[in-house]
């Protein structure tokens, strides 16, 4: 049973390894959420390793790295920053050799996740009577096509055609401020996949790929870490929670995101995804 507990950095301690979720604990749609940075550094002090475990695709890792920066977040690295974004880029370049791959999103994340070599092609410039070329579908991003039209195509599309399709980020909504979310590229895969009743491939939270590159990533020179060793961190129980459980981790989940307090319990019981902490923050 999950226990509600007054400071992260105790359980930190008892911890090797801490797998951390972006958006709703190190940031917010405000920008950095305040002391972070001395939580990153107190973790450091501590010996503590870190992997950042975001299902952002729209920024490559280097541009992530650059906006925590800004934000004033300066003591990450970029390699301690896994994005679905590289997972599917990854996949998309060991998987489809040849042919164009079609896009739902940014021009950017296009650029940087489909930089394998082959073509790509925005939703809106698919000629629906010719689709020979196409040889995969990802769903990048929920900016950079018009909803009114591009959505359409991508459905036609699918109806007419089977080939793999990736849903780079499966977080199907985001909060824009206090009580409001905007639809997120994940909502609208989902929302394909129940019209066209198929089955997407997923990247991100909570499919086990992330979690799996993080563990392989910090025991690539040699096996320092289990599983035991790792707390994985995030304020959405359907994606952080449910993912780090499902992959045998140690699970916090923290209220200054998608979960509030108020709702915290409510939500546990109703779901059945159950973290092994609460806490407020992982400011304390
Ligand atoms: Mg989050």
């Amino acid at each position: 049973m999950h226990i509600r507990v007054p400071s992260f950095r105790e359980i930190a301690k008892q911890f090797k390894v801490i797998f951390l979720d972006s958006y709703g604990v190190l940031k917010n749609h405000k920008g950095l959420i305040d002391g972070v940075s001395d939580t990153i550094q107190f973790l450091r002090e501590e010996g503590i390793e870190l992997r950042v475990l975001t299902n952002d695709a729209s920024r490559s890792q280097q541009q992530q790295s650059e906006v925590f920066d800004r934000l004033g977040l300066k003591n990450l690295k970029v390699d301690e920053i896994i994005t679905s974004g590289m997972l599917a880029k990854q996949f998309l370049s060991h998987k489809i050799k040849s042919g164009k791959i079609a896009y739902l999103g940014t021009e950017n994340s296009a650029e940087y996740i489909l930089q394998s070599g082959l073509e790509h092609i925005a939703v809106r410039d698919i000629d629906l009577e010719n689709l020979d070329e196409i040889s995969a579908f990802v769903f990048l991003d929920d900016e950079g096509f018009d909803w009114n039209t591009d959505i359409d195509t991508t459905v036609n599309f699918l109806r007419r055609k089977t080939v793999p399709v990736i849903v780079a980020n499966s977080d199907k909504y985001y909060p824009v401020n206090k009580n409001d979310v905007s639809v997120a590229t994940g909502g609208i895969a989902k929302l394909c996949e129940s019209m066209l009743n198929k089955k997407f491939i997923h990247f991100g939270k909570p499919d086990t790929q992330m979690f799996n590159y993080a563990f392989e990533h910090i025991n690539h020179d040699a096996f320092k870490y289990t599983k035991d060793d790792i707390l994985m961190v995030g304020d959405t129980l359907s994606t952080d929670i449910l993912g780090g459980n499902k992959f045998g981790l140690k699970t916090m989940l923290v209220l200054t995101g998608n979960t509030r307090s108020d709702n915290a319990d409510l939500w546990i019981n109703s779901s059945g995804i159950i973290p092994d902490y609460i806490c407020n923050s992982i400011l304390a």
